[in-house]
């Protein structure tokens, strides 16, 4: 075999989603693009903003000496600054560009705070259902992913997170709006968390990260609000991108924050310019730093998703789905008719739509809907959600 076991392994426990896509894809072909509903996929679906458009006109229409070539690792000092005062605004926090490192996305940076922090077999907590990347990136870097349950209203489980930390424990991962669930986290619950961690601190004398990853930070519904983590925890770390909120996916520009006065901020600074070098990134897209300054404060037109949201939910309640609130992001995670969501997906198919099986994030029993689609797609998908749960 020319590829390693390791990945082998990691293809092979994702052959549903690879037989979901086949199967998909064979579905378009079949019958055409327009007669198939596609609820599986997580890119944004509205377009960046005009001011990017004419931002990133202006800035190939005026080059400046050098400006695709290598900058320093952690990004060019000038959008570290334009990210930190943005975050300050938000959070009411004083960051500084130190405290900030431009990342290829919510991924890279991820993966450069896990490959920060972590040794051999130690642990990050992570709650079902998750994003299943995490599996993934905490498993790039040698480190055991810890999987807890989230409460019956798909929020942390503190008391199980509690009974979970060990001495090996390096940080847990939390993601307010959540992927897949859409369901957005109370202030309560990081202000919990943070007191457990601290204690967990005390007790074992170890630092314990809490990272959270919210590139759907800012597609949030009235009347939620995303909690913050700074004000929870001191020994914070935010992990997130431009590719939801500017519709910027392809792109691949993030960042990660760590909270001022984080106990280690300096060397863990020192440490992600580091790892994002030697994970062969090097830096950040240099084009969409010199962007970011410019455009950081706009966002998509959240309404594009809100509507959507809201025909999903009035019609699938009304035929008897029942979900979590979908608070933020543009998912919706429902309970599936029959126990088994793989099946329920596949009875699905039948009717040309798409959407992806719980057990695909660690939650049996479910299945997920992306409403980042045009709006024929969602009505069409809706006969299909009607006729399957009626038959
Ligand atoms: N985290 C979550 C929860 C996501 O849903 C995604 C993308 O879908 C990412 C991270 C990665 O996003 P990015 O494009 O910023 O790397």
């Amino acid at each position: 075999m020319s590829i390693s076991k390791k990945i082998s392994e990691s293809m092979k426990n994702q052959s549903w989603i690879r037989e979901m896509f086949e199967l998909g894809n064979s579905l378009k072909q079949e019958y055409g693009e327009k007669n198939v509903y596609d609820l599986s996929l997580g890119n944004p679906g509205s377009e960046p903003s005009k001011e990017f458009i004419k931002s990133i006109q202006s800035l190939l229409s005026n080059p400046t000496p050098g400006m695709h070539r290598y900058m320093p690792n952690a990004g060019y000092p000038a959008t570290r600054d334009a990210v930190a005062n943005h975050l300050s605004k938000i959070f009411n926090v004083g960051f500084s560009f130190e405290n900030i490192i431009m990342t290829c996305g919510a991924g890279g940076s991820l993966n450069v705070i896990l490959k920060s922090i972590l040794d051999y077999k130690d642990e990050i907590i992570i709650f079902s259902p998750f994003f299943p990347e995490y599996l993934h990136y905490v498993e790039n870097h040698g480190g055991n992913p810890i999987i807890i349950p989230a409460n019956e209203n798909f929020l942390p489980d503190v008391e199980t997170l509690q009974k979970s930390i060990t001495n090996k424990t390096k940080g847990i991962i939390i993601n307010s709006p959540n992927n897949p669930t859409g369901v957005v986290y109370p202030q309560s619950t990081i202000d919990e968390i943070g007191i457990a961690l601290t204690q967990a601190e005390e007790k074992y004398g170890n630092t314990i990260h809490l990272i959270s990853d919210e590139p759907y930070a800012r597609l949030v519904y009235k009347p939620y609000k995303n909690p913050s983590i700074f004000s929870a925890y001191t020994n914070s770390i935010l992990a997130t991108s431009f590719s939801k909120d500017l519709s910027l996916a392809g792109e691949r520009i993030g960042y990660a924050a760590i909270n001022p006065n984080h106990v280690s901020r300096n060397e863990l600074i020192n440490a992600f310019t580091f790892s994002n070098r030697i994970l062969g990134f090097v830096n950040a897209p240099a084009l969409m730093q010199n962007i970011i300054p410019k455009i950081i404060d706009s966002i998509v037109d959240v309404s594009w998703y809100e509507n959507k949201r809201n025909y999903l939910m009035k019609n699938l309640i009304e035929l008897g789905y029942e979900f979590p609130d979908p608070g933020g992001a543009f998912f919706i995670f429902a309970k599936s008719p029959i126990p088994n969501d793989i099946e329920f997906v596949k009875n699905l198919l039948e009717y040309k739509v798409l959407v992806t099986p719980g057990t695909g994030f660690g939650k049996q029993g479910y299945f997920r809907i992306s409403y980042s689609v045009e709006d024929w797609v969602l009505e069409g998908a809706i006969q299909g959600f009607s006729k399957v749960i009626n038959n």
